[in-house]
């Protein structure tokens, strides 16, 4: 659909906060629209002359974007390009240092915006036709200003309930409360949302409803689910009826790999990575489940998106899309904030998409997404090696249960833990029982209650997992705030880990896998 025939975003401005709403110009950019009139001579701004910045032109090389990854850490790189960024204006280069090291509007570079509108358009498509690119410094900087425009103190947010914690760390200090939401290995799950909503005035009499959903709908961290289309689209239903905003956060969007299966016998390959076959741009492009913006025909989708996890964090480059009025609102907070992300980390990202253009950016990141799946492939594999993975049974909701090794066939072995296959991102999540654990049971008898006994069991394995050498992250660092400095309170007997497949190679992920069984076995063999 061209966007002509697309509607516009509606008349949200309800959902913006006070400081929002009082939020004026910064006085001084009245001023920049003069600067550019013809045969102005400025004795306003206050500019640095570029003559007087120290960089005379930057050189890059970069990969081209059908780099084979595997050969990247190698010395003999021949796959490479070259782009430079003079210090001044010419008719080959638009990208310069004069340009880049001065001060901007708070938009962002216009060729680096419409690159990426261009991409969104074409990849994302979304729903209506006034959609706004803002470029941020990353999505951790993006949900910050979403908060600060659309978050009252002590508001209630919707989250997972599993979350990041970065995301609540921004508004607990406000007082705010998160409303967590069940997920499964699906991600969120609608109808828990939907009774949420319903039930509202009931659970919370007198108490303002939610009006902000924070969600992480690929490669969910921690838990590693990806949203279906069913499943967003019934999401997206729920929250126009009850008029809350979604803000997707996703940053491993173009990380979406094929499903695993458990294979008989782990002498075989899973057919992925290893056996590459031709670039297919639209193949591709169709194999990621469509995002919320796709399905937004209101503009009340804010979607975060950033290089961090395809060009690396240190560029501190992302971008909003949003509703004109969302975007206007935000770029009044960036003025007095952020200004604009560096310019220096815009003008090299601007020189590296533009010189790979819209098709090689998309190969990088199909190429990406075959590396991420090989890493995924290697961590279910090394689990199927060390421990026996055997199907769940019915009041299990993962795709497996993890038991000792050659006990596989033993009815009467318990499992240690379950976890489902990845579908995108860079996390496993591992669910441990403890309802037969000596330590545990022990724990019990002396512990205040079960929550308190988890808690006590988590830390003292997770500092034995250490002592080992091998470090998870815990659970509970991804529980929702439901008070103030209270969390959410967890199913005692059960603990959680996140183990990431993105940064060792295969052999440490062994070695670090292998260092899990051990510490595994002596805690449930009454060694600890
Ligand atoms: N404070 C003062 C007093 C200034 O003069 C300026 C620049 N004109 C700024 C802050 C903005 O500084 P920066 O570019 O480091 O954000
Ligand atoms: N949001 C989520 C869900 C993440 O997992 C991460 C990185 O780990 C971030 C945000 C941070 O992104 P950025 O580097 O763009 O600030």
């Amino acid at each position: 659909t061209s966007s002509a025939a697309k509607p516009k975003a509606i008349d949200l401005s309800h959902h913006l906060n006070e400081l929002s709403r009082s939020r004026v110009p910064s006085p001084l950019k009245d001023i920049i629209k003069y600067m550019k009139e013809p045969g102005m001579i400025s004795l306003a701004g206050g500019l640095p002359h570029p003559d007087l910045f120290p960089f005379a032109e930057i050189t890059a090389t970069s990969y081209v974007p059908d780099v084979d990854l595997r050969s990247t850490s190698g010395e003999d790189i021949h796959s490479t390009l070259n782009f430079s960024i003079p210090k001044n204006v010419s008719p080959s280069h638009q990208n310069t240092l004069s340009a880049a090291l001065q001060y901007g509007t708070s938009y962002g570079s216009a060729n680096l915006s419409s690159f990426i509108r261009e991409f969104t358009s074409r990849v994302m498509n979304p729903a209506y036709s006034d959609f706004e690119i803002l470029l941020d410094s990353g999505n951790t900087d993006a949900w910050n200003k979403v908060v600060n425009i659309l978050c009252e103190f002590g508001d209630y947010i919707l989250v997972e309930e599993h979350t990041y914690p970065s995301s609540q760390a921004v508004w607990a200090p406000m007082k705010c409360i998160g409303v967590p939401i069940s997920i499964d290995k699906n991600g969120l799950i609608p109808e828990s949302l939907h009774d949420t909503l319903k039930n509202w005035n009931n659970t919370h009499p007198g108490v303002k409803r939610p009006h902000l959903l924070y969600t992480v709908p690929v490669g969910h961290n921690p838990t590693g689910s990806t949203l279906s289309l069913e499943r967003k689209k019934k999401i997206y239903e729920i929250c126009v009826e009850y008029d809350i905003i979604i803000c997707e956060d996703d940053p491993y969007y173009f990380l979406q790999f094929p499903p695993y299966t458990l294979r008989p016998s782990s002498s075989e390959t899973q057919k992925t990575a290893e056996n590459p076959v031709a670039f297919d741009r639209q193949a591709y492009i169709e194999s990621l489940v469509p995002t919320f913006i796709s399905l937004d025909v209101q503009g009340r989708v804010i979607r975060l998106d950033t290089f961090s996890k395809t060009l690396g964090p240190g560029n501190r480059l992302g971008y909003f899309v949003c509703n004109p009025l969302f975007a206007e609102r935000i770029l009044r907070a960036t003025e007095v904030t952020t200004q604009s992300p560096s310019g220096l980390s815009q003008a090299l990202v601007e020189g590296l998409l533009t010189s790979w253009g819209q098709d090689g950016y998309l190969r990088w990141l199909s190429g990406l997404r075959d590396s991420y799946t090989s890493r995924r492939n290697w961590m279910c594999e090394i689990m199927a090696e060390t421990f026996d993975l055997l199907p769940s049974p019915q009041n299990i909701t993962d795709d497996v249960v993890a038991v000792q090794k050659g006990h596989a066939s033993t009815k009467d072995t318990f499992p240690y833990f379950s976890f489902s296959f990845p579908k995108g991102g860079m996390f496993l999540w591992i669910k441990l029982y403890l309802a037969h654990n000596a330590t545990y049971q022990d724990l019990k008898t002396t512990s205040s209650s079960g929550a308190v006994a988890t808690a006590k069991w988590a830390e003292a394995f997770w500092m034995d997992l250490i002592k080992e050498k091998v470090l998870l992250v815990p659970g509970s660092y991804y529980t929702p705030i439901v008070g103030n400095n209270e969390r959410m309170i967890q199913d005692s007997d059960v603990v959680f880990f996140r183990v990431a497949f993105s940064y060792e190679t295969k052999e440490e992920m062994k070695i670090g896998i292998e260092r899990m069984a051990v510490v595994i076995q002596r805690w449930w063999n009454g060694e600890a």
